[in-house]
C-alpha cells in the first residue's frame, strides 16, 4: 500500500501573482524539513503539494509531525493511493485502508472531489460507490450525511486517486523566507521564543542575537538560549547565533551611569550592538519579547527611549497580549519548561532598586554619551561567538 501527504496551501493562496514564488519557498522549506529523515518527492499541481516517499520504509508518521510545523500550510492529510485510478480500485481501497477508523466508528459519509474531469464517474456516483463497499463490509456503520463521526474522502486528481480521513490543521501562517530576514533578540524567558516563533509564522527568516556577561551569567544559560533556539527552529528552520560579550558594558554602566537608567541604557545599547549584527547579516528589521506595561522597561515611554537607539523596523509581536497568553504559546512550541529553568539572564545582573517608568530620553542620551560606550561596542562586535542552530530533532 502506497501512501502519500496531500498538503493544502495556506495564506498563500491570497497572493496572486506571487504565488508561484511562494509555493516555491513553501516546497523548499517541505524538502529541507524531511531531508533528515529520508527521501520524498515534493511536487505540486492543483494548490495541493505532495510529498511522496521514495523509501519504502519511509516513517511517514514523522513527516507528518515536521509538517504540522511548518508555515504557509493550512491543512494535509496522509493518503493512500489507490493501485489504479478506477471506480473499483477505490471501492476496494477505501474500506481496507480507514479499517481503523470505520470499524470503531458509528456513522460516516464519504466526499468525493474529481479534480481530474475525464475520470468517467460524478461525484455523487463516487460517494455513492465507495460507500456502499463501506458498508459491504463494515455493516454495523450508518450513513450521516450532516453530521458523521468520519468523513472518507475520495479524491480523483490528475496523477491519482487518493483516499483519506479528515484533513490535519497546519501550522497557518506564510512559508519561511518569503518575509525577509531579521534579528530576534532571544534571552532565556519566555517571552523571546515566543516572538521568534510568532514572526518566523510571518514568513520572516530568523537570525538570533544573545547578550552574556559571564561570569554574572554562567554558561548554562547560555546552552539554555541555544535549546530554546532548537526548539523554535522547529518552525523556523536552521539559523545563526551570535553571542555578544556584554560583561565590560554592563560594568561600566554600572560605574558610570545613573542607576535608575541602568536598564534603560543596557537596552539601548542592546539595540545598538544588535542592528550592527542585523546589518552585517541583511536583516531589515529587529525582534524582541517586550510586553507593554510587563516591566518598567516596557512602558511607552521606556520603549520610545530604547526606540531611538536604532533606525530599524522593532517588531514586537507580544506588545498587547497577558502573560498566560504568552505563556500558552510557549507550551505550545514546547519551550516553556526550559524557559522557566533558574538561570540568571544578563538583563537581572544590575537591576536598579528604582527603575525610570517614565525616562526621558534627553538624560538617558546624555548620560549615555557621557559614559561613552563607543569603544566597547567595537570591542564586543569584534569579539561576537557564533553557533549554528539546528532544530532538536535533526
Ligand atoms: P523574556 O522572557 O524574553 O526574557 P522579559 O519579559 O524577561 O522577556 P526583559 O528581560 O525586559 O523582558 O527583556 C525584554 C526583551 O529584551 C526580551 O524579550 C528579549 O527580546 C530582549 N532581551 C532581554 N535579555 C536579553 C539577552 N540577554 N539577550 C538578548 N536579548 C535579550
Ligand atoms: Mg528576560
Amino acid at each position: 500500500m502506497k501512501e502519500i501527504i496531500l498538503v493544502k496551501d495556506g495564506e498563500i493562496v491570497l497572493k496572486g501573482l506571487n504565488r508561484r514564488a511562494f509555493e516555491d519557498i513553501l516546497k523548499k522549506n517541505v524538502k529541507h524539513s524531511l531531508y533528515p529523515i529520508g527521501k520524498f518527492e515534493v511536487t505540486s499541481a492543483q494548490s495541493t503539494i505532495y510529498v511522496k516517499p521514495l523509501d519504502d520504509d519511509a516513517d511517514l508518521d514523522e513527516a507528518c509531525d515536521r509538517i504540522s510545523r511548518i508555515f504557509g500550510i493550512a491543512a494535509f492529510s496522509r493518503a493512500v493511493v489507490c493501485d489504479e485510478k478506477t471506480l473499483e480500485s477505490v471501492m476496494k481501497t477505501a474500506p481496507y485502508y480507514l479499517e481503523d477508523v470505520l470499524k470503531n466508528a458509528k456513522t460516516f459519509k464519504v466526499e468525493a472531489k474529481r479534480s481530474d474531469k475525464k475520470f468517467p464517474y460524478k461525484s455523487p456516483d463516487i460517494c455513492r460507490e465507495a460507500g456502499g463497499a463501506i458498508l459491504e463490509k463494515f455493516p454495523h456503520l450508518k450513513v450521516d450525511v450532516h453530521n458523521p463521526e468520519v468523513t472518507v474522502y475520495v479524491e480523483i486528481r490528475d496523477f491519482g486517486a487518493y483516499i483519506h480521513a479528515d484533513p490535519i490543521k497546519g501550522a497557518g501562517g506564510i512559508p519561511v523566507g518569503t518575509g525577509g530576514n531579521a534579528a530576534i533578540l532571544i534571552s532565556g524567558g519566555i517571552d523571546s521564543p515566543v516572538a521568534a516563533y510568532m514572526m518566523a509564522k510571518r514568513g520572516i527568516r530568523l537570525t538570533a542575537i544573545h547578550f552574556a556577561s559571564p561570569p554574572y551569567t554562567s554558561m548554562r544559560a547560555e546552552e539554555k538560549v541555544v535549546r530554546l533556539l532548537q526548539k523554535v527552529a522547529k518552525y523556523s528552520g536552521t539559523m545563526t547565533m551570535y553571542t555578544v560579550p556584554f560583561t565590560k558594558i554592563q560594568e561600566k554602566i554600572k560605574s558610570d551611569c545613573p542607576e535608575e537608567l541602568f536598564t534603560i541604557i543596557m537596552r539601548r545599547l542592546m539595540m545598538e550592538i544588535s542592528e550592527r549584527i542585523a546589518k552585517q547579516n541583511d536583516c531589515a528589521a529587529l525582534i524582541t519579547g517586550e510586553s507593554l506595561g510587563q516591566v518598567a522597561s516596557q512602558t511607552i515611554g521606556a520603549l520610545q527611549c530604547t526606540d531611538e537607539a536604532t533606525d530599524m523596523v522593532v517588531f514586537r509581536p507580544l506588545i498587547g497580549m497577558d502573560k498566560q497568553e504568552i505563556i500558552d504559546i510557549s507550551y505550545k512550541i514546547d519551550t516553556y519548561e526550559t524557559s522557566i529553568e533558574p538561570y540568571e539572564d544578563c538583563c537581572t545582573v544590575f537591576t536598579p532598586k528604582h527603575p525610570r517608568t517614565k525616562p526621558v530620553l534627553k538624560y538617558v542620551k546624555e548620560a549615555q554619551e557621557k559614559a561613552d560606550f563607543n569603544e566597547l561596542v567595537e570591542v564586543a562586535l569584534e569579539n561576537l561567538k557564533t553557533t549554528y542552530i539546528k532544530p532538536d530533532n535533526d
